[in-house]
């Protein structure tokens, strides 16, 4: 498609203003054969003295679509280039701060970051730049991938950013009540069974007796048995500490469940996304006893009770680290679709299979949507500092009452890193 008329949105006051004068005095007349509408206000003298034949001024107009549909390319920053980019045409991004330049493959990433020229650090342009581009575009040297524009700026949709939006200033309200406290226990658990198991090579259990003079012993002390859903919808706890049990294990159900129902409090279970696996097989090969996991009726019994928060755990138990950014993407967000679905219910934690998790884990599980990440004996000891890395203290059989008073005691995280200490 030729380029023949050219739009260029924005304000005529301060910076912008500035733009849209250089569009007029300096681009313009070189491009003879083409047509700039500058769209914007107020429309003062200046402006209109400065006109070339090839150049109108509309003033503030409200049909912004109206626009995109009369021109062949448009010049913009900030939201500009993102309706015009969903209208289908070729962009030219130069924002207050800095020249994008036209928008494609090799641009995208930094006109997004920048908000399309409006905020990033201040560099100065030379107008030469952008006859230089819009050269090559009008010559058809250079062509711009304007199919491919719908899907670049699909996560500025509102149904897309309004959750984003949501979970910044719900991230805002839970720090500022996990500030209050230096070390919030946070225990892990695996498997709940009613005799000690004949072998376990990882000792990833408790006794539902041992379990059950834990949370009888916290009761007594005063604290509040809590999930990180609750601290997500605002419960504020005087004195938390919370529960946690990986994997979704049958026993869960089966001896877990009770307990939280006999007692009246809360724990977090973290499920596998994927639902046809029904043991752990994981840890088979390596010695440890077959156990199964918990089925869809199971795991909806367990979040019915209202005493039980279900987490994402992935959704094959896969190590994170070791996955293509794509698999990386489907453990972490489809394992909260479909934990979603099928519990009719938001997913607020995930917690990293292994403990295993780097910078782009943790920033694939803030951006799938959660507001906790969870790792195993990794992260600051304050939780408040990164609710990325929610680390963890392990829970493991045979704990006696002391070491167990001692691992709750609010203070446990610091003692270990000061002696040095593995949690
Ligand atoms: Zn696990």
């Amino acid at each position: 498609m030729a380029l023949i008329n050219i739009a260029w949105i924005g304000r005529l006051t301060g910076p912008k203003g500035e733009i849209a004068w250089r569009i007029i005095t300096e681009v313009a007349p070189h491009f003879p054969q083409l047509h700039f509408t500058i769209v914007g206000g107020p429309v003062t003298e200046r402006f209109q003295q400065a006109l070339g034949s090839n150049v109108t001024l509309t003033g503030f107009v409200d049909d912004v679509n109206k626009v995109f549909a009369e021109n062949d390319l448009v010049i913009g920053a900030g939201r500009v280039p993102v309706e015009a980019m969903r209208f289908g045409l070729p962009v030219i991004a130069v924002g207050e701060s800095c020249y994008i330049g036209p928008v494609d493959g090799s641009t995208i990433a930094v006109a997004k970051a920048s908000n399309f020229g409006d905020c990033d650090q201040l560099q100065p342009w030379q107008s030469q730049q952008l006859k230089d581009d819009l050269s090559a575009l009008v010559a058809g040297e250079r062509i711009l991938p304007t199919a491919e524009y719908g899907a670049y700026v699909d996560d500025y949709r509102i149904d897309n950013v309004y959750p984003k939006v949501m979970n910044v200033y719900r991230q805002a309200m839970i720090m500022s009540y996990l500030k209050r406290f230096k070390e919030i226990p946070i225990l892990m658990y695996h498997r709940v069974l009613r005799e000690k198991p004949e072998r376990s090579k990882y000792n990833i259990y408790v006794t539902v007796a041992e379990l059950e003079w834990q949370i009888e012993n916290l009761k007594q002390r005063g604290f509040e048995l809590i999930t990180f859903k609750d601290i997500a919808a605002g419960v504020r706890a005087k004195k938390p500490v919370i529960l946690s049990f990986d994997d979704g294990y049958e026993d869960n159900y089966q001896n877990l469940l009770p307990l939280l129902q006999k007692h009246q409090v809360k724990a977090v279970i973290y499920a596998l996304g994927d639902r046809s696996i029904r043991n752990n097989y994981w840890d088979m090969g390596e010695g440890e006893a077959e156990a199964s996991l918990m089925s869809d009726e199971q795991l909806l019994a367990c979040h019915r009770s209202g005493l039980v928060e279900i987490g994402a755990h992935g959704l094959t138990h896969s190590r994170l680290s070791q996955l293509d950014a794509e698999e990386l993407h489907r453990e972490v967000k489809q394992s909260k679709i479909v934990l979603e679905e099928l519990l009719e219910d938001e997913v607020v934690s995930f917690a990293y299979p292994y403990g295993d998790y780097g910078v782009r884990e943790t920033e694939q599980v803030r951006q799938a949507g959660y507001l906790f990440g969870v790792a195993t004996i990794t992260g600051p000891v304050n939780l408040a500092n990164d609710l990325m890395r929610v680390r963890r203290i392990t829970m493991f059989p045979d704990t006696i009452p002391a070491a167990f008073k001692k691992k709750t005691s609010g203070w446990y995280l610091r003692y270990c890193k000061l002696r040095g200490k593995d949690f």
